[in-house]
C-alpha cells in the first residue's frame, strides 16, 4: 500500500477487531479482512447466486461473484487514485453481497416478506450477520472478526432500531454520520459495476436492444466516439469498447468530483469525513446522465416479462420452503436446527434460506414438494 490520505482509515485510527489477535506477520491487518472473505463459504457461493439472471440461464452471465469482483476492480483503483485504504476498500467490495439470498432481489423480498413478524430480512444486514456470527473457521470465535471499519462499511443500510440493537458497529446511522471513504467509494463502485455490466449481459441475452440503447445519452456519447477512433467496429467488439469507455467516464468523473469536495471542504481527517456531507460523487452532469441509464435498466430490463418470470418463479421457491420449514422444524438440517434453539426458529429458517444458491434452492425445493423425489 503506498502513503494514504489524512483522511483514509489505517490501523492507527482503526478501531481494531473485537477478539484480539496478534498482528498479521506477513500483511497488514486489511489485507487480512480481504484475505478471510475471500476464504469464507459465502463468497464461494456468490459464484451460483443471481445477479440479474439465474445461473443456468446462461454461462457468461454475470453472477453475484463475478459482480463483486468487477466491484472489487473499480473500487481499489479509484481508492489507489483518492489515496485511500485501497485493502480495505477491497474488503468492503467483496463482502458487500455475501448476504445476498439466492435469486437477487426477488429472493430477498420474499425472504423479507416470511420474516414479516420476526425482525424482517435485508440482504445488506445479513452480510453483516455473516462475517461477524455464521461463518465458522476458526476455534476461538464465530465470524470472522474483521476490523472494526471493514464491518461499518459492510452496513450501508439500518433503521434507527437496528442500529440501537447493533451497537457500536451501527452507531454512525444514530449520529447522523456519514461511512468512511473507502466505504463511499465501495457504494458508487457497485453503482458503476452493475449500471454497465447489466447494459452488457443484457445485450447479451437479447432483452435490451441496441436502437434502444442509442436513446440513452452515456452510450449514445460513447459509442460514437469509439465509431470515431474505430470506424469499421460492429458486434461485441464495439459493444465492449463503448461500455468501457462508459466506466473510465464515469471513474474519471467521480475521481474530479470527489477530489474537488474534499478539496473544498478542507476535508483532513476520519472525523472530517464522517461529519462532512457525502464527499464521494459524480457531478451533477453524470448523475444525470447515471439516473437515465438506471432507469432504462429498470424499465427494459429488470422489468423485462422474461426476468419477471423468473423472479415471479424464485418468490413462489423461497415462500414456499420458508413456510415448510416453520410448519414443522424437523425438515431443517441438524445444524440449522440447533440454531433455531437460540436465534428462534424464523430467524435460522432464514440464515438457511439466505445461504442456498440458486440451483440448490430448486434442488431444496424439489426434495420436499415433489412426489419421487428425496
Ligand atoms: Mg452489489
Amino acid at each position: 500500500m503506498s502513503e494514504l490520505a489524512s483522511y483514509a482509515v489505517g490501523e492507527h485510527n482503526s478501531r481494531g477487531r473485537q477478539h484480539p489477535e496478534p498482528r498479521p506477520k506477513t500483511r497488514g491487518e486489511f489485507a487480512r479482512d480481504r484475505d478471510r472473505i475471500i476464504h469464507s463459504t459465502a463468497f464461494r457461493r456468490l459464484e451460483y447466486k443471481t445477479q440479474v439472471f439465474v445461473n443456468h440461464e446462461g454461462d457468461l452471465f454475470r453472477t453475484r461473484l463475478t459482480h463483486s469482483i468487477e466491484v472489487a476492480q473499480i473500487a481499489r483503483t479509484i481508492a489507489r487514485a483518492l489515496k485511500l485504504n485501497d485493502d480495505l476498500t477491497e474488503a468492503i467490495a467483496l463482502a458487500h453481497d455475501l448476504g445476498h439470498t439466492p435469486f437477487g432481489h426477488a429472493g430477498q423480498d420474499a425472504l423479507n416478506e416470511c420474516m414479516a413478524d420476526y425482525g424482517g430480512f435485508e440482504h445488506n444486514l445479513q452480510s453483516l450477520r455473516i462475517v461477524d456470527k455464521l461463518e465458522e473457521r476458526y476455534g476461538a470465535f464465530d465470524g470472522l472478526n474483521l476490523m472494526f471499519e471493514t464491518r461499518a462499511g459492510i452496513l450501508k443500510h439500518c433503521s434507527p432500531a437496528k442500529a440501537r440493537e447493533l451497537g457500536e458497529v451501527a452507531e454512525r446511522f444514530l449520529k447522523d454520520h456519514r461511512p468512511s471513504l473507502e466505504a463511499q467509494v465501495c457504494n458508487f463502485a457497485d453503482q458503476i459495476a452493475y449500471n454497465n455490466h447489466d447494459v452488457d449481459d443484457g445485450l447479451r441475452s437479447g432483452l435490451i436492444t441496441l436502437d434502444a440503447l442509442e436513446s440513452l445519452t452515456l452510450f449514445a456519447e460513447h459509442r460514437t466516439a469509439a465509431l470515431q477512433e474505430f470506424p469499421h467496429l460492429t458486434g461485441r467488439r464495439l459493444i465492449h469498447e463503448t461500455v468501457r469507455r462508459m466506466i473510465d467516464a464515469q471513474v474519471t468523473d467521480l475521481l474530479a468530483e470527489t477530489q474537488a469536495r474534499i478539496a473544498r471542504l478542507g476535508i483532513a481527517t476520519l472525523e472530517d469525513v464522517a461529519e462532512a456531507p457525502p464527499l464521494v460523487a459524480f457531478s451533477p452532469a453524470m448523475h444525470e446522465m447515471n439516473r437515465e441509464l438506471k432507469h432504462f435498466l429498470h424499465t427494459s430490463l429488470y422489468r423485462h416479462y422474461q426476468v419477471v418470470r423468473m423472479t415471479t418463479k424464485a418468490r413462489r421457491i423461497v415462500k414456499d420452503l420458508f413456510s415448510a420449514f416453520l410448519s414443522n422444524i424437523r425438515l431443517l438440517p441438524d445444524q440449522y436446527r440447533i440454531r433455531a434453539e437460540c436465534e428462534g426458529e424464523p430467524r435460522a429458517i432464514a440464515d438457511y434460506i439466505a445461504g442456498m444458491t440458486d440451483r440448490y434452492a430448486i434442488k431444496e425445493h424439489r426434495r420436499l414438494f415433489a412426489v419421487g423425489e428425496f
